[in-house]
């Protein structure tokens, strides 16, 4: 096996959507050589809309306010100082992707702002249909190939490099299937959540919690891992449509949330107006229909747009025009829709500097925790993402000015190491690659009918039980060829990151955000609001323990001063 299909350079991203790419345009522009390694499509380029608190805002918001939102939303388990600068940072971030020539919608000449779940007012920019990911990850890509910088698609990242105590980089498979590794002085993690591993769920198939693995097996603490938030409005038939979303703010224009027998089911103020309400709620009320028999035979429920005032309608041109394409028509019949995995609020552990625990790599995006708590809300992942991958941008960036590459032979000598350990799980009589895609459709099923919206003890403790034996199974498994490197690694990922998902949810005996326990129905700020942090021994064994919401010693590599 050769060793010399080496890249060197000073700032490392995995990742291509929104954090990823924004890290990449900011380390660049401060003079330091980047690489991004990018497996597959992002969920980035779905975004739809971007909660911002403009401090002149036509309906009196501030950062403040946009505070008190997140802290409401997320059920008091998010980080405040990375709220704080999230509510704060979240204003000037637009306005330099403005200044960058990226596209919003406006209203006369002004950003054109939206009302969507859980924010208190219009905050969310958007642009025509659902463009605006798009949009963004367009203007980001070209900023960055007019810098220059190395961009690897169709590459899969399957572990970090590390010496005994920091992350110098990370192994990859080509889209030839060679290794290929990265030698940096600065990574940055940036490889969004884990929707896919849920049966159900709107998030490509790529989007399956490597980076949560690979954070942890380089001795990253993981935070929160209970909370997925499941997505309210998703289609489950026309079969072409099966996984799009509908914009949850059509409920608050006037269209009709209904089951099978046609009776509406939200709850609604004095006036008639339904009620301000987060995703995790209107994911329940849903789930509660279609589990109780008054579901459509798709399990799903009916999102009647027919009555929405044409000024409304007006605002979805493309995507009526989309569902026309695919057979269903929303001025003609109600939409099928039920909740899907969406969104992970926990993840890697970060301070405001967006570092982990483990020296050398910061993280940034959905792959973080600390943000959104117990559930996040509308547009709140792509501000999350734009403000905390520019932070990882720049101080990856300072970071990197202030190490050295290690000299090219003892890079080498780690990867030999690494390859060595790489080379051990081939065994051409033993391999059980054709087993892997099975143990991925299990541990989905059983993430989706025991992991899902509404939990108890009973079915986390099978799942615990069942995820175990495959996590396991997994790890003592041998494939036959080098070419089956990236299944394995994609399955070790699965079945890791859905035990992490079921043990928290099993450990934490309340319901907050999107973690419903169906045996404790109450939320119990008394006992439980604390964080579930999982951890790697010396063994690289599993380490569970709770955290307060008040910030811990930090790790020794916060010392370091990160300055211009
Ligand atoms: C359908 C849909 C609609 C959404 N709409 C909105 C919205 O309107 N507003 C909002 O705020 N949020 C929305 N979200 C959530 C939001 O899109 C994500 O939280 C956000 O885009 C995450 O950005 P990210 O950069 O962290 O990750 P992503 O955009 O998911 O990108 C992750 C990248 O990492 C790569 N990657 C993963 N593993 C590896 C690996 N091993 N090696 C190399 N690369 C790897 C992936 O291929 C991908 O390129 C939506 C999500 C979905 C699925």
């Amino acid at each position: 096996m050769k060793t010399d299909e080496m890249i060197e350079t000073d700032v490392l991203i995995i990742g291509g959507g929104i954090a990823g790419l924004y890290a990449g345009v900011e380390a660049v522009s401060r003079g330091q050589r980047v690489v991004i390694l990018i497996k597959g499509p992002t969920c980035s380029v779905s975004i739809g809309g971007c909660s911002v608190a403009f401090r002149k805002s036509p309906f009196g918001d501030s950062p403040a306010q946009f505070f008190d939102d997140l802290i409401m939303g997320g059920k008091h388990l998010n980080d405040r100082s990375l709220i704080a600068i999230l509510a704060y940072e979240s204003e000037p971030v637009l306005n330099e992707l403005v200044q960058m020539g990226i596209q919003f919608q406006k209203r006369n000449d002004e950003l054109a702002l939206r009302k969507t779940a859980g924010n208190s007012l219009p905050r969310t920019v958007y642009y025509g249909l659902s463009t605006l990911g798009l949009n963004m990850t367009k203007g980001f890509l070209k900023c960055l190939d007019l810098k220059g910088v190395k961009l690897l698609r169709n590459t899969t990242v399957i572990s970090l490099i590390k010496d005994h105590s920091r992350v110098l980089g990370a192994s990859a498979i080509s889209s030839q299937g060679e290794l290929l590794f990265v030698h940096s002085k600065a990574t940055i993690l940036a490889t969004g959540g884990a929707g896919s591993l849920y049966s159900f769920c709107t998030t490509p198939r790529s989007i399956d919690g490597d980076g949560y693995r690979m954070a942890f097996e380089a001795g990253a603490d993981l935070m929160d891992m209970e909370f997925v938030q499941f997505e309210p409005f998703v289609f489950v038939t026309p079969p072409r449509s099966k996984g799009g979303t509908v914009f949850t703010s059509s409920i608050w224009e006037g269209a009709k949330l209904q089951n099978a027998h046609k009776e509406e089911f939200l709850p609604k103020d004095s006036k008639g107006v339904v009620l301000d309400l987060t995703k995790d709620v209107l994911s329940r009320l849903i789930y509660s229909q279609v589990s109780s028999g008054r579901g459509t035979r798709n399990g799903g429920v009916y999102l009647d747009w027919r009555g929405l005032p044409s000024k409304s309608l007006s605002n979805y041109p493309r995507f009526v025009k989309k569902c026309q394409s695919k057979g269903v028509d929303p001025y003609k019949v109600p939409l099928e829709v039920a909740p899907a995995a969406h969104h992970m609020m926990g993840g890697v552990t970060i301070d405001s500097y967006c570092r982990s625990t483990v020296k050398g790599l910061f993280a940034a995006g959905e792959v973080t925790s600390g943000i959104h708590g117990a559930n996040r809300l509308a547009g709140a992942a792509c501000i999350d993402g734009l403000v905390f991958g520019k932070r990882a941008g720049k101080y990856a960036a300072m970071y990197a000015k202030q190490n050295e590459l290690l000299p090219k032979n003892v890079f080498k000598e780690i990867v030999h190491e690494h390859l060595r350990r790489l080379n051990n799980l081939i065994n051409v009589d033993d391999g059980r690659e054709k087993d892997f895609n099975k143990i991925i459709h299990r541990v989905k099923l059983i993430m989706w009918n025991k992991v899902g919206i509404i939990r108890n003890e009973k079915d986390l403790q099978e799942a615990v039980g069942e995820l175990s034996r495959l996590n396991t199974l997994v790890n003592q498994a041998k494939i036959s060829k080098p070419k089956y490197r990236g299944l394995y690694f994609k399955t070790k990922s699965a079945c890791f990151v859905s035990l992490c998902i079921a043990k928290a949810a099993l450990i934490r005996q309340e319901s907050r955000g999107d973690h419903t326990r169906e045996d404790y129905l109450e939320r119990d700020d008394l006992n439980w609001l604390k964080h579930i942090v999982f951890s790697s021994s010396n063994k690289g064994e599993l380490q569970i323990r709770l955290r307060g919401t008040e910030a811990e010693n930090p790790p020794s590599w916060f010392d370091q001063e990160l300055s211009e």
